[in-house]
């Protein structure tokens, strides 16, 4: 077993450093919007060939390793930077995987461009974790199939010009067998969103109304009414990955330099003076650790052509959990100042540590819950009895 990189993976850290304290970091107008923001980057990513960089040649990458890959979404992730989005990240890895040749021409090349963004139509009012109840229906009419129903949830919908969708086209099969996956422009008459305006005002979510939308059949990614084993690839594409783990190193370290700093208005106190708030910090910082060799394993698998499924899992169930972890133990070593949001000028930290407990709820919720990946983790890896 060997822990190190090879000086080629160094090099190539430091290149991804370089090209996200230009483009990312330096790159920002004040006049642009953090979507605009993130429109550009995504640009000069794929001008790179690092949007797809693991995609083979033939449809847009540069045949990058797994591991290289992974110092890129772990260096993004530090930097707080964007990486590919859905149609890099899970799109176009599902149809490389499960769609037709024309298919993969029409669409992977504009993924690849970063010309279109897209968003997922899987859960509905009445179907998030039992994902395979969905009641969304799909009829089929000539060269076409006919849409009704609703999705919830849709991040990103607003914004998006396509949108990758799970319907129900045989109410008479098994849940998991009567499910069809396609692939719809968003500008398609008949479907409607609704924003989901959330508690910080914010309005990333959406309702997604389909009526009477007609789609063509050759956007349907595999078979007919075995949609439901294509979307388990899109989902392991979802769940995979270090960006969690390593999205929990950035508020880590800076908690860990403020806890160091004598406190002005706590006369020189500092933080890492209390032992409860030392060992919570040791804590993380073994937590850390044991997440990036959980998503260091996930890519050692794929590296190997074996297919992570219980191991992805943990992954991100322990990467939700730990950034969770770490939020609750930042807002309590910064005492009541730590509830300050940003924009109050007392708040410790510019007020991070406030958003960060508040956003990290959802982590344990999006791409399944906990309670799901431990089902997984209990039923697939250990074998152990469903229901
Ligand atoms: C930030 C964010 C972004 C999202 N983006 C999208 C998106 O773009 N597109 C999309 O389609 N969806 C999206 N979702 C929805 C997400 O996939 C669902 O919220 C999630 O699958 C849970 O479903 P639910 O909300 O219906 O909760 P439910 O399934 O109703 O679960 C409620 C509670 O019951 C528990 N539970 C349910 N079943 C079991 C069980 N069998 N065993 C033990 N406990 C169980 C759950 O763990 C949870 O605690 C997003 C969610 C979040 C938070």
């Amino acid at each position: 077993m060997d822990f190190s990189w090879t000086d080629e993976q160094r090099d190539f850290r430091s290149q991804v450093r370089s090209f996200i304290d230009e483009h990312w970091r330096g790159g920002a107008s004040e006049a642009e919007s953090r979507y605009e923001r993130v429109q550009a980057y995504q640009k000069r990513l794929a001008e790179h060939g690092w949007l797809t960089m693991a995609w083979p040649p033939a449809y847009g990458g540069r045949g990058a390793t797994h591991f290289e890959q992974l110092i890129f979404a772990e260096e993004s992730a530090h930097a707080s930077a964007p990486t590919g989005g859905q149609g890099a990240d899970r799109v176009g890895p599902t149809l490389i995987i499960h769609g037709t040749e024309e298919q993969k021409q029409e669409h992977l090349p504009k993924i690849a461009n970063a010309e279109v963004n897209w968003c997922q139509g899987y859960s509905e009012p009445g179907s998030g974790s039992d994902l395979a109840s969905l009641q969304t229906r799909a009829v089929r009419d000539g060269d076409d199939f006919v849409i009704n129903g609703q999705k919830i949830w849709t991040s990103g919908a607003q914004n998006a010009d396509w949108i990758h969708v799970l319907t129900r086209t045989d109410p008479d099969a098994p849940k998991h067998r009567g499910i069809s996956y396609f692939m719809l422009r968003m500008d398609t008459p008949g479907i409607s969103l609704r924003p989901i305006v959330q508690l910080h005002d914010a309005a990333g979510f959406n309702e997604t109304f389909f009526e009477d939308v007609r789609v063509p059949a050759k956007n349907m990614i595999g078979e007919e009414n075995r949609g439901w084993y294509v979307s388990t690839t899109t989902l392991d594409f979802e769940r995979s990955g270090i960006h969690r783990i390593a999205a929990a190193n950035p508020p880590y370290q800076r908690l860990l330099r403020h806890a160091q700093q004598p406190d002005s208005a706590g006369e020189g106190r500092r933080v890492v003076d209390n032992p409860v708030h030392r060992l919570s910090l040791g804590d993380t910082a073994t937590e850390v650790a044991i997440g990036e060799l959980l998503g260091y394993r996930v890519t050692w698998m794929q590296s190997r052509g074996l297919v992570p499924n219980m191991e992805s899992s943990m992954s991100k169930m322990f990467g939700s959990e730990t950034q969770q972890r770490l939020a609750r133990r930042g807002v309590n070593m910064l005492g009541l100042a730590g509830q300050l949001r940003p924009g109050n000028e007392r708040a410790p930290l510019g007020g991070e540590f406030a958003s960060y407990y508040m956003s990290s709820v959802s982590l344990t919720i999006a791409a399944g819950t906990s309670e799901i990946q431990r089902n997984i983790i209990a039923t697939r890896g250990l074998g152990l009895p469903r229901g």
